[in-house]
């Protein structure tokens, strides 16, 4: 399959993702939020409600961080920027892709990472990404303003 088509698929799978993970987080905080009146005055019972209500935010905590990458994701879909390692702007392998898709560095950069030498392979010119495709779909504001 075309690393463009992958990317594609890719972003099908995380918008579904996406929305159940709001649904998800929907869910817990109006059950969280019936948690009082179900509290009685039992001490037992209280207890209980409140490991579970650790639970519950532990999770939305884990599932909100979650959603955080596939924003992230998403939007550097929509940029064009997807797939390409934020550091020093080379391709992100797709095995790598597929494996992690909220992958934002190479494996040499999460190497150097690792090692402190992150700076070192830093590049701020963008200008030589061009693909992922997403740029001929997407109007943006500017062609607006153009007219
Ligand atoms: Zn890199």
């Amino acid at each position: 399959m075309a690393r463009k088509d992958t990317i594609i698929k890719m972003r099908d799978i995380l918008v579904r993702r996406r929305d159940a993970l709001r649904k998800a987080l929907a869910g817990d905080l109006s059950l969280l939020k019936q948690l009082p009146e179900q509290t009685g005055s039992d001490v037992v019972d209280a207890a209980l409600d409140a490991s579970q209500d650790e639970i519950s935010s532990k999770l939305a905590e884990v599932e909100s961080r979650e959603l955080g990458n596939i924003e992230r994701a998403l939007q550097r879909m929509n940029e064009g920027t997807y797939g390409h390692c934020e550091v020093c702007t080379e391709k992100i392998p797709v095995v790598r892709l597929n494996a992690l898709p909220y992958a934002t560095m190479c494996i040499a950069c999460q190497q150097a990472d690792e090692e402190g030498r992150l700076e070192e392979r830093r590049v701020n010119d963008w200008s030589k990404v061009v693909d992922t495709g997403f740029t001929d779909t997407n109007v943006s504001v500017n062609d607006f303003e153009m007219q």
